[in-house]
């Protein structure tokens, strides 16, 4: 094999592991610590972890995500690399690609995204919404796309609010989580002006579908349930891939 696969095939699998590595440590220990045993709570020799073998403990196996985080991250690797041009190009995708990764993953486990790597995103946003498009159409994209969230977040708040004093009782679940208003504005950071406003459109009409969906399967398992929150953060890292990886 020549340098030209072998790059890409190291960087992918680097890749993966860091989404796993982080998406394992970040909303445990909220710092870079020793990834323990989901069972058994022992904390993972390293080599054992890297190798992704069973733990040392108590048998268990590593989770089926592990191996499809490692697979979509090398597939998604060797695509930015044949598509960008330059070396930095690839470099700036792959990093953020990484980034997006790790939120995407904690959010769909956890239904969080933490105050700490939204700072990590932000800092990402700027820097590549400079790089593509310059400060100023980065800094109005970003306050858009934060500002309109936000007003999404407080009507939905004021919603769920408006419906528990109705029903009487208590909606603890929030239509929009704030993580939901900071990813907005990172992707205006990273999309700029120029396409935030379409970019915003897409993860909001992209979500209302997403959540038809998965209101019909709970129909027919005949298992609804009112308010459940919509899940933007998926939404948003879709338009994001989709107006930054073409
Ligand atoms: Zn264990």
């Amino acid at each position: 094999m020549d340098i030209i696969l072998v790059t890409p095939i190291l960087a992918g699998i680097l890749a993966g592991w860091l989404v796993n590595y982080l998406a394992d440590v970040l909303p445990i220990t909220r710092s870079f610590s020793r990834p323990t045993c989901r069972n058994c709570n022992n904390a993972h020799d390293w080599n054992e972890y890297l190798y992704l073998s069973r733990c040392q403990n108590c048998g268990q196996k590593r989770i089926p995500r592990t191996y499809i985080v490692l697979f979509v991250m090398l597939a998604a690797t060797i695509y930015v690399w044949f598509t960008f041009s330059s070396l930095l190009n690839f470099f700036i995708g792959y990093i953020l690609l990484i980034y997006l990764g790790v939120v995407l993953v904690i959010d769909l486990e956890y239904r969080i995204i933490m105050h700490p790597v939204s700072y990590v995103g932000a800092v990402i946003g700027l820097g590549i919404g400079i790089y593509t498009h310059g400060l100023r159409i980065t800094l109005i994209g970003g306050a858009f796309g934060f500002g309109a969230m936000l007003i999404l977040y407080y009507f939905g708040e004021a919603f769920s609010r408006y419906m528990s004093k109705r029903r009487g009782q208590l909606i603890d679940e929030v239509a929009l989580g704030f993580g939901d208003v900071n990813l907005s504005g990172i992707t205006g950071l990273l999309l700029g002006w120029d396409d935030i406003i379409l970019g915003l459109l897409f993860a909001i009409f992209a979500g209302g579908i997403g959540s038809l969906l998965v209101i019909v399967v709970m129909l027919i398992r005949k298992r609804y349930k009112a308010f459940t929150p919509i899940p933007y953060a998926p939404f948003l890292i879709f338009s994001i891939l989709l107006f930054l990886y073409r």
